[in-house]
């Protein structure tokens, strides 16, 4: 007989595990209390990198005037770029649908939930199956004294849907999702300013790309105040806010956004698999401690990206198909952030690397020194080298396209690489890729 996979949730992990348990032959239903797609299609990865593209482009046209073109940027139809945003979404969650459709996934639409007796319990009916797969993901972690209302106060759902510029705007929350934000706002002409928390940026990557952040929003016009807290909102717009840090000020914001991290969001689960910090407990083969009970993506709490989503579905669904594996923790998980330059970074920071390691190397190298550099007029950025003796551990890029270019140092850190091996490796000029080669060259002859 067919065994049956039961999958809760739509996003990354939960419709990439659906459509490949089906097309591995497994009887699938995917249960989705909302819109397909989760969080990545719908409110993330898709409108924000919808919205930035955007954002680069009113750049250039400012820009364009030093190379030539007389380009006047006269005005932004807001509305338009909303509508791009939700064009973008919309060709997503078809492409989602057509994915599942075609794997032959059943979709029930309704909120799930788990019970002791592991049966899923969705629209009054109570469904059974041998795998369970929960891909339920994350929600943001909201400030105690914010009320957000997603109209002024915003997490980032609300921040792509507005409807209208701001003229000001207060984000709370250095981390990628806030750095993008300020950076879109700012192309639009909001007066923003960021606060963080910790003394850079980006705190969890390298510190050189906080700074390179730093320096990029700068020169946009954001005002940075970082080692700051906000300590409270109050009033109506415009809204008062306190900041706590070197001293303290009072500031007046249109519309306030909260980015200060994500929570996973389990479903009401009557089973003991959630975790102190209310994750769902995995192993590294996606199982919870209860059998046929397992856990993909931001749920997990590991990650919080949705490539990491899409590797656990494969895990999960090897790991059900009785397919060998290698199990999660192996893989290292790039990260990237989607400003103009973009800012891309995979494995280990140097600080990270000083505190694991006696014999760390590191060299960088600037995008301003290179030959793309010179012919883009691109100024800003650099390739950065993380090395334990003469093996690559971490690589950390801010250049055009670094999103993608990050792969080089992902493949080759998989691969256990050396400095040795990157030299070696013909890079085309003129590339920012080349910046990689420069830095790995530094390390050789130093
Ligand atoms: C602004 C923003 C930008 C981002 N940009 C990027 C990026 O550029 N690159 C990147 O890799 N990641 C990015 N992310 C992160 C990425 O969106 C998440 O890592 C990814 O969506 C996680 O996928 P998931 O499958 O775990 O869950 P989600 O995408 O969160 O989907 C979970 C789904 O489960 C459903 N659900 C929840 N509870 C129930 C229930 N009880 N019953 C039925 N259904 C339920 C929800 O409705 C939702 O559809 C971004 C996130 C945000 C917020």
């Amino acid at each position: 007989m067919t065994e049956r996979i039961i999958v809760i949730g739509s996003g990354p992990g939960g419709y990439k595990s659906a459509a490949l348990g089906a097309k591995r032959g497994f009887d699938v239903i995917l249960v989705e209390k909302n819109t397909i797609g989760g969080v990545c299609t719908n409110t993330g990865c898709i409108p924000s990198k919808a919205l930035l593209s955007v954002a680069e482009l009113a750049d250039s046209i400012k820009g364009a005037g030093r190379k030539g073109i007389n380009a006047a940027q006269e005005s932004i139809d807001f509305s338009r770029v909303m509508k791009n945003k939700k064009r973008a979404v919309k060709i997503s969650r078809k492409g989602v649908e057509k994915e599942l459709k075609e794997s032959g996934v059943e979709i029930i639409r309704g909120e799930a939930k788990l019970n002791n007796n592991k049966e899923v319990e969705v629209n009054g009916e109570t469904l059974e199956a041998e795998h369970i797969i929960i891909a339920t993901g994350s929600e943001p972690v909201v400030l105690p004294f914010l009320k957000v209302d997603e109209k002024n106060i915003l997490t980032n759902k609300g921040a792509i849907e507005l409807e209208s510029i701001p003229e000001s705007m207060l984000i709370i929350g250095g981390g990628y999702i806030g750095v993008e934000m300020a950076f879109f706002y700012s192309s639009m002409g909001t007066s923003v300013t960021v606060v963080e928390l910790l003394d850079s940026l980006l705190p969890v990557m390298d510190s050189s790309l906080g700074k390179e952040a730093e320096s990029m929003l700068k020169r946009k016009g954001v005002k940075i105040i970082t080692g700051a807290k906000v300590s409270s909102v109050e009033g109506k717009k415009p809204f008062k806010a306190v900041l706590e840090g070197s001293q303290k000020e009072e500031l007046e914001f249109e519309k306030i956004l909260c980015s200060v991290g994500r929570k996973p969001s389990p479903p009401d689960i009557d089973l003991d698999i959630i975790s102190e910090k209310g994750s769902v407990i995995t192993d590294d083969f996606m199982k919870t401690p209860v059998e046929g009970v397992y856990a993909v993506g931001d749920v997990t709490g590991k990650g919080m990206l949705a490539h990491t989503a899409y590797k656990q579905a494969k895990i999960v669904i090897d790991t059900i198909d009785k397919k060998s594996n290698r199990g999660f923790s192996n893989y290292l998980i790039p990260a990237g952030v989607f400003t103009h330059p973009e800012i891309a970074s995979v494995g280990f920071s140097e600080e990270d690397a000083k505190k694991e390691y006696d014999d760390v190397r590191t060299a960088s190298f600037p995008i301003s020194a290179l030959g793309r550099g010179y012919s883009t007029g691109e100024r800003a950025g650099l390739a950065k080298l993380v090395c334990k003796g003469d093996e690559v551990i971490g690589m950390h890029l801010v250049c055009p396209g670094a999103t993608d270019i990050i792969m080089e140092g992902t493949l080759a850190m998989e691969k256990g690489l050396t400095v040795s091996d990157v030299v070696d490796t013909i890079h085309p000029h003129p590339t920012y890729s080349e910046a990689i080669k420069e830095a790995a060259d530094k390390l050789i002859n130093s």
